[in-house]
């Protein structure tokens, strides 16, 4: 490296990806995006960016090699990958922290070796299995690896609702349906000091599967905010783990609080910290990845944050804001339906 710089290697390119390099290049660190996706948004942010199909080892060697420091934005990245690059340059969080909560079936069994209270689960690889595990219904089937916002998520009510044409190639885990009261996640980012900075909870409302809005502060008693705020604790520090992560989780009609699950990364939920803090979740994760003082937290308002799906982008475009209002536009090149294009944080 020729310059004074230090450089952070992200994999992944989308919003998260652009939000990380905004919070880099405010802490003169400069980032180098490696993507499979040439349309990402990320590389409007980014100091340099790669698109590569993965496979060239020679582009993963050199990504490496160019950067002080490798960090990711979505979890679902192949293993190999990521092992790869790490045998050069130190990737945050561990890549083998990634094996198990890439996948719903290992991480539910991890909570459990911690004894914290999950949805009751079972693995299916066929409609035997589920009469096998009828207790559970109503239930939502949902693919082991590679789903997040609902997407390889079916509820089943009955029996009657497994379609004969499910070939069931990949792994599933069935859980038992909760009568949810409130959902709530918990941010937290662990230096490599092993000292912590983890936010207050955020109230979570989901619309067809997919996070809608985010309070602070959330409509909780305070057993259940220390409660989380504990049990992200103990994850993290179980884990040994580096920069931010990510736990969602379930209240039920009595008030009992379940993880739902773990997201090795920064999430959707905190991206009201980015107005809401001193010190937003993203850059607690540059912090800690990059060897940075970890710098206490401090809340500078209540917020909250709508998440901005598909069409619903175009009216944002036009609009004015006011002083206390945010609006992140992810300059994602098409609009999808279902696609999360941006997101509007009101301070409170
Ligand atoms: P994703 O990886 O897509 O975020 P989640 O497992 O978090 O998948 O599910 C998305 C949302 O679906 C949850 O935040 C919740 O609103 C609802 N949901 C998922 N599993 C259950 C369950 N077992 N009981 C009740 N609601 C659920
Ligand atoms: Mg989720």
């Amino acid at each position: 490296m020729n310059t004074n710089k230090p450089m952070l290697g992200i994999i992944g390119g989308g919003q998260l990806g652009s939000m990380l390099c905004q919070a880099a290049t405010k802490l003169n660190i400069g980032t180098t995006i490696l993507t499979d996706d040439k349309e990402s948004p990320a590389q409007n942010f980014c100091d340099k960016f790669i698109y590569t199909k993965y496979t060239s080892s020679e582009t993963l060697e050199q990504f490496a090699k160019s950067c002080d420091f490798i960090t990711f934005e979505f979890e679902n990245i192949p293993f190999e990958i990521l092992d790869k690059v790490s045998k050069i340059t130190r990737v945050y969080p561990d890549p083998q922290i990634n094996k198990i909560v890439q996948n719903r079936f290992e991480e539910k069994n991890f909570l459990k070796t911690l004894e914290i209270a999950t949805t009751s689960y079972a693995l299916i690889k066929s409609k035997q299995d589920i009469e096998k595990n009828i207790n559970l219904l109503p239930g939502i089937l949902k693919t082991c690896t590679l789903g997040y916002d609902g997407k390889g998520q079916f509820v089943i009510k009955t029996i009657e609702d497994v379609k004969k044409e499910w070939c069931f190639s990949d792994d599933y885990i069935l859980e038992k349906f909760i009568n949810l009261k409130q959902e709530i996640s918990i941010i937290i980012t662990r230096y490599q000091d092993g000292s912590l900075s983890i936010f207050e909870p955020f109230e979570n409302i989901h619309k067809d599967q997919i996070l809608n809005t985010t309070t602070i502060p959330a409509n909780i008693t305070k057993e259940i905010f220390k409660e989380a705020q504990e049990i992200a604790k103990k994850i993290s520090e179980k884990l040994q783990y580096i920069g931010t992560m990510c736990v969602e989780f379930f209240i039920d009609q009595e008030n009992k609080l379940y993880v739902n699950e773990i997201a090795p990364r920064v999430h959707n939920s905190g991206h009201l910290t980015i107005n809401s803090h001193n010190i937003s979740q993203f850059e607690n994760h540059i912090r800690a990845v990059c060897h940075l003082e970890n710098i206490p937290l401090k809340k500078i308002s209540n917020a909250k944050m709508t998440n901005i799906i598909g069409n619903e982008i175009t009216k944002y475009r036009s609009r004015t804001f006011a002083a206390n209002e945010f609006f992140f536009d992810y300059l994602k090149k098409d609009i999808k339906d279902k696609r999360k294009m941006g997101h509007f944080t009101i301070l409170k």
